[in-house]
Order: C-alpha cells, then structure tokens, then sequence
C-alpha cells in the first residue's frame, strides 16, 4: 500500500512538472493560487479603452494596493485545474489596458473562480504574447475561416473553446 501511494505521488509529481514545462514552452506563466479578501475590491463604473490598441475591456473590479491598480476577473464555476490560455490572456488584456489608462503597471492580475483565485503575473513576455496575439486578431478580423496557428496540445488542453473547436489537438 505504501509503494502503490508513493507511486501515485511520483506519478502526480511529475504530471505536475510535465504540465509546468509545456506552459512555460507555451511562454504562459503559471497561475499562482492565492488568499483575497473581496472587501476591497471596487467595481468599474466604465470600460477601459485604449484608442491605437483598438482595445476595451471591463475588468469585474480593481483592486488598489500599494500604490498598484490590479485588475480582477470574475468566472463563474470551479477552477480548472490551472487557468485556460483564453482567461490569462483576458486578463493580461485587463492590465495592459490599466497600465495605459492609470500609468501604472500592474505586476499581476486575478482571476477569481468560485473555488480558488489564481495571480497571473503580468509579465514582459506575457505582454509581448499579448500584443503578437492582438496583431494576429486584427489581420484575421475579415476572415471567415481561421486556421489553428500553432501545434502545441498543451495550448488545446487548457482551451475554453476545446469543445467546440474542430482543430483541437486533445
Ligand atoms: S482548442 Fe482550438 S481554439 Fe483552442 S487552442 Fe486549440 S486550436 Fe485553438
């Protein structure tokens, strides 16, 4: 019995580490879980809006703390195993747009789940993957069909649109 339970925990060990190196390949931080206290979190009376980004978004609430503005996200349900790309990009877009409404950076982002919060590191990669991603969007905004652009599982696996998108690689 204890070999089988040591196994098992070598086995979850290296899932772990597996999932974290094709994250970190993917160029994604990972979320990091973490304690709130909602008391202080302030709802947006308006979007934000960044004019030669063509971008929007209305985060669910900003947080003030230390001198940083740090931007919320609210998804209903119980948290993935770890946040969906779909999300963290969301909520990069949410820091990008504080960072050029309030002139500052936020050093991370929350996500909130009904279970569990994840920290998001609002990283110079994450931004750069952020804007290439922007620019991706915009020059497919005519099209009709878009084809997959990349051939990482990984990326698949922690899709929110997995169910219903038929290039999904899992
Ligand atoms: S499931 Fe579809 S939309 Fe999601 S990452 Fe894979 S190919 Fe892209």
């Amino acid at each position: 019995m204890l070999y089988l339970s040591l196994a098992l925990l070598l086995l979850a060990f290296l899932l772990f580490w597996q999932s974290n190196r094709q994250r970190k390949a993917a160029g994604l931080p990972g979320g990091r879980v973490i304690y709130t206290d909602t008391r202080g979190w302030g709802k947006l009376e308006r979007p934000l809006f960044h004019q030669a980004l063509g971008l929007t978004g209305k985060p669910d609430y900003l947080i003030q703390q230390n001198g940083q503005i740090i931007p919320v996200e609210v998804k209903s349900g119980r948290a993935p195993e770890s946040p969906y790309d779909s999300h963290i990009y969301q909520l990069a877009s949410y820091c990008l747009l504080v960072e050029k409404t309030y002139g500052k950076r936020p050093a991370y982002g929350i996500l909130h789940y009904d279970n569990r919060d994840f920290a998001i590191d609002y990283t110079r990669e994450l931004e750069s993957s952020l804007l290439d991603l922007l620019a991706e969007m915009k020059r497919d905004e005519h099209r009709k069909e878009v084809a997959r652009s990349h051939e990482q599982a990984s990326r698949c696996a922690r899709c929110g649109f997995r169910k219903i998108c038929d290039q999904s690689l899992v």
